[in-house]
């Protein structure tokens, strides 16, 4: 990483440097008229609850065809647009584009409420809640369809001006939630001070159930933080049965993952929507 060598090593010669330069300036400029071009998309990957065997939300996530490069995960182009700084209109393209999407779909009588990822540098642009409110007035979509997912990145830098942001973007009703939680470095003490509805179990914690006695007693830790902090507490990444089975019994009860689906172009995740809609309906 260019930007990770700091300043300390500014003004060596690194031979490696240039080779690894240029391919990622390249990648950055072709993100950045992808984005111009509209060629970046959305997929929506649904949030179900084991108790009701509904959709109780969406998650958004972006999706980059490139015609040399083929598909690139956001794993990779992500972390280049939080260094060259153009993850801030990207993001906003995201924010209106899932917040146009949640609000269609609430018109066609689903509504359903849609997670957005919301990136360290995206949220501290000091317009970054006007960014919000003025995407969510303009689709004229209720506040409670929004949710933020934020990382513990965020949560960590300077708490009090988080804090009076955070509570700002509560104030609007959106909901805000901590996305891949248990894998940042962050204290506990915020969860207490900071307006969070919503707690996401990094898949990580996930991939091991049942048979990880390690994985289990985390999963369990942060089921009981969130019922005693009144926080929706959902798993990621549960790809099997016995995952999902575990979850079940440790007493988290909403879930996101391969089992289900993988993120869906916008029409399919609908299909699915309407599918399990008419199921219900008949089961009535
Ligand atoms: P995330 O927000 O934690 O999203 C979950 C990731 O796990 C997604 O990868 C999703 O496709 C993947 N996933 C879901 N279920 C399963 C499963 O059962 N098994 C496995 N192995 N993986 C599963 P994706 O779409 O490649 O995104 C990776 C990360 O990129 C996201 O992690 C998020 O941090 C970031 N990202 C994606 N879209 C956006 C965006 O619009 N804005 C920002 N700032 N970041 C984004
Ligand atoms: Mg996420
Ligand atoms: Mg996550
Ligand atoms: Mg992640």
């Amino acid at each position: 990483r260019v930007k990770d060598s700091g300043r300390n090593s500014f003004g060596f010669y690194q031979p490696q440097m240039n080779a690894n330069l240029l391919p990622r300036i390249k990648m950055e400029h072709d993100l950045h008229r992808a984005l111009e071009l509209g060629q970046l998309r959305l997929h929506y990957q649904p949030q179900l609850s084991l108790r009701t065997n509904r959709i109780v939300g969406v998650e958004a996530l972006i999706r980059w065809h490139d015609p040399e490069r083929g598909n690139v995960p956001p794993g990779e182009f992500i972390p280049l647009a939080e260094e060259s700084g153009s993850i801030v209109p990207i993001g906003a393209w995201v924010l209106q584009e899932a917040v146009g999407q949640a609000a269609r779909w609430l018109r066609q009588g689903m509504p359903v409420p849609v997670s957005v990822n919301v990136s360290a540098l995206q949220f501290r642009q000091s317009d970054f809640v006007d960014t919000v409110a003025v995407a969510i007035a303009m689709a004229e979509l209720p506040p409670e369809l929004l949710e933020l997912e934020l990382t513990e990145s965020i949560l960590i830098q300077d708490a009090n001006e988080v804090l009076e942001r955070l509570r700002l973007l509560a104030q609007l009703g959106v909901r805000l939630s901590i996305d891949d939680f248990g894998t940042g470095y962050s204290s506990l003490a915020y969860l207490k001070r900071f307006p969070i509805h919503k707690l996401k179990i990094d898949q990580s914690f996930v991939r091991g159930l049942p048979g990880d006695a390690g994985d289990s007693a985390i999963v369990s830790a942060i089921v009981s933080i969130g019922r005693a902090l009144r926080m929706d507490v959902i798993a990621e990444g549960v790809e099997t049965e016995v995952q999902r089975d575990a979850l079940v019994a440790l007493g988290c009860s909403r879930f996101q993952g391969f089992l289900c689906a993988p993120g869906l172009p916008a029409a399919e995740f609908e299909r699915m929507l309407r599918a399990m809609q008419r199921g219900h309906d008949q089961q009535q």
